[in-house]
This record gives structure tokens, sequence and C-alpha cells, in this order.
């Protein structure tokens, strides 16, 4: 097996299976909790904020704006060796949701990166049933 089909993959669980089917239906989501409105990334069982298990799933629009990022120069497992540098990421939703993802489109250069640059969403597809929520430049 070529070692770029050996990254490992997301294991989806049951309180995330709904996340990834619509991720492999480029869409995604998040929770919003019923009691107190929070919202909350990655998909639990309760609200991070009360407890609740009043949980709504919300479809985000997809863009948003960079919080912060590193760039990724020794591959954290074999499968990225060929994948190094990359740029890891917290995006935050304009939705309000941050979220771990990776910047694609843009050179993993720190001159080529800015704090709150608008980004959107796009999708890389990792194998038959996961497709990673990724985001890029606007524009
Ligand atoms: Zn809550």
């Amino acid at each position: 097996m070529p070692e770029e089909n050996n990254r490992p993959a997301p294991i989806p669980q049951p309180e995330s299976d709904y996340y990834w089917e619509q991720a492999k239906a480029g869409k995604l989501v998040f929770q919003k909790c019923g009691a107190c409105g929070s919202v909350q990334f990655f998909p639990r069982v309760l609200c991070t904020s009360c407890n609740s298990t009043d949980l709504e799933w919300i479809e985000s629009a997809g863009k948003g704006s960079l919080f912060t990022f590193s760039i990724v120069h020794q591959p954290p497992h074999p499968g990225f060796r060929n994948a190094v540098p990359y740029i890891t990421a917290i995006v935050e939703l304009d939705e309000g949701v941050k979220m771990p993802s990776q910047l694609i489109g843009i050179d993993p250069e720190p001159e080529q990166i800015e704090i709150g640059m608008r980004l959107e969403l796009a999708f890389e597809e990792l194998n038959d049933s996961i497709s990673l929520p990724v985001f890029r430049p606007v524009g």
C-alpha cells in the first residue's frame, strides 16, 4: 500500500456518526445546545457548558477566520511523510465554533498566513467513509 494511503483516519464514534455522515456528503455540522444556546465542536453526548443532552445539529455556512496555526515539518506518523510541510490550524467558524483543521491552497510559509484571514470550507477525501473538513483562503 502506498504510504500516502497509510495516513491514519478518524474512527467515527456513536456521538460523531452523524457528523462524519454529513462530512461525507459535503456538509459541516456542529452542535448547539437547546437548553443554554452554547455551540460546540467536536461532537459530544453532553453540552460542555450546562451538561444538557438537548443538543441539535446545525449546518455551518462554511465560512470562518483563522484563529491560530502551526506549520508541521516533522510527520507525526509515517502516513504524513509525503504531506509535510502542512498547515494545521484552529478555525473560528462565523457561527462561533472553533475547530481544529488544516489549511490548503496556501504555501506553508509564515509570511503567507495571517491570523484572522478569511477562510472557506473544502473537503479532503481520506477514504471511502471519511472526508475531512479543511479550509482554504477565500478568493
Ligand atoms: Zn448547554
